[in-house]
């Protein structure tokens, strides 16, 4: 699921300095809530995990359609 963009200045099991902004992502529970920083740190980069999980999610849960 997607979560608002977070940082650790801990980086978990991160070889990187990445944000992210996947739940499902493993880098991303590898860090505590508590170490948790909102935004996309001073790297700027984003975790690989998590975009990969984003596609994987584009293709197999189709957000409902939205009726305008
Ligand atoms: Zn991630």
């Amino acid at each position: 699921m997607r979560i608002p963009a977070f940082y650790s200045p801990l980086r978990g099991i991160a070889l990187d300095d990445v944000w992210h902004d996947n739940d499902e992502c493993t880098v991303a529970r590898s860090v505590a809530p508590a170490d948790r920083r909102p935004g996309k740190g001073p790297s700027g980069k984003r975790c690989p995990y998590c975009a990969l999980l984003d596609r994987a999610g584009a293709t197999f849960q189709r957000p409902p359609r939205q009726p305008r």
